[in-house]
């Protein structure tokens, strides 16, 4: 998809796959998280949580059933042509 770097790419929780936080393009984590609703009481499109991270870390899965803590680097696990 053309957008697709735009928005940057997922990255899910090593144990249920459940969707995580998304990688920019630029390298920086994105993470958005919650639900908050509008005066009106309908749900609002935007979230309370919504952080940009320049670094790695360690986030446990906010699925009850799972749980699990997942380690995110900064680095993309990518491998270079060059790097072979
Ligand atoms: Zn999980």
């Amino acid at each position: 998809m053309g957008n697709q770097n735009l928005e940057g790419s997922w990255i899910y929780c090593d144990r249920c796959h459940g969707k995580l936080l998304k990688r920019l393009p630029n390298g920086i984590l994105h993470f958005v998280f919650g639900k908050s609703r509008n005066s009106d009481g309908s749900l609002s499109k935007r979230s309370p949580i919504d952080m940009q991270i320049y670094g790695s870390l360690k986030i446990q899965c906010f699925r009850w059933e799972c749980r699990h803590t997942n380690i995110v680097n900064f680095f993309p696990p990518v491998i270079l042509p060059n790097e072979k």
